[in-house]
């Protein structure tokens, strides 16, 4: 066979290949990366509650990343989203989301917008989701990203998320994505009694601690969860 018919061949075979999986070239499967994040990173770590996983394997993650990052959007790690700071990896989102112990109409506040992930895997399980941003730009653009992807009922806004959201507390559970020094007081006050925090907790630059807190009348009891690196929790000047 000459090179030319070798080469025509292979050509040929290879457009049949790609007509039978229905795919064109360079179109990423992103059902089938879901599922291996899901198997691989976070069930295989020990995620057990069903409505985390589904949601994990539903929510388009590669919505909320930059478009630079779209291949490695369902990796191991954390990836940058603009103004330093950063999407968090998915087992980490996996694993805060299962402590919050959430349910169906639970009322959810977040702190920490950053690209809109967190607050959509939270709106797959309830539809009371608030989510607070500090850095104007990331909020605009989480909102939009929220919009396109129809969660158009996950309430955004820009501010310090330090003083939680008083008109709507109080709340089934909280969840904080960037590292405080300490808790701060009026997210403990916004607490429903029974309710869950979890939230990262230390000194900027060093590594932090994941707490996951609940409320149980005026005391709160403490379970320290693992070790995290999450960006520092900034405050409005
Ligand atoms: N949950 C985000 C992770 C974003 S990283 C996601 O799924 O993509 C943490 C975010 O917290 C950053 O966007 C940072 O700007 C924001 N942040 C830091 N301090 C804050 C504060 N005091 N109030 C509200 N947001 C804050």
């Amino acid at each position: 066979m000459t090179r030319l018919s070798q080469f025509l061949k292979l050509c040929f075979s290879m457009i049949v290949m790609l007509s039978l999986s229905g795919k064109a070239i360079g179109e990423i499967d992103y059902q089938q990366l879901r599922t291996e994040m899901v198997e691989t990173q976070i069930r295989a770590r020990g995620v057990k509650d069903k409505k985390v996983l589904e949601a994990m394997m539903k929510d388009p993650r590669n919505r909320f990343v930059p478009e630079k990052y779209l291949r490695r959007a369902y990796g191991d790690y954390p990836l940058p989203i603009g103004e330093g700071q950063t999407i968090s990896q998915p087992y980490v989102v996996a694993a805060m989301t299962e402590l919050l112990d959430l349910k169906e109409g639970d009322k959810v506040l977040e702190i920490g917008t950053g690209s809109g992930y967190q607050a959509a895997i939270l709106g797959e399980i309830t539809r009371e989701v608030y989510t607070i941003e500090i850095i104007d730009k990331l909020a605009r653009r989480a909102k939009k990203t929220l919009l396109s992807q129809n969660y158009d009922y996950i309430v955004t806004k820009v501010g310090d998320g330090y003083f939680g959201w008083e008109e709507h507390a109080p709340f089934d559970a909280i969840i904080v994505t960037a590292a405080p020094a300490h808790i701060p007081p009026p997210l403990k006050k916004q607490l429903k009694d029974g309710g869950r925090m979890v939230i990262p907790v230390g000194m900027p630059g060093a590594y932090q601690t994941l707490w996951q807190v609940k409320k149980a009348g005026e005391t709160f009891k403490m379970n320290n969860i693992m070790g995290v690196a999450f960006v520092p929790f900034k405050r409005a000047r």
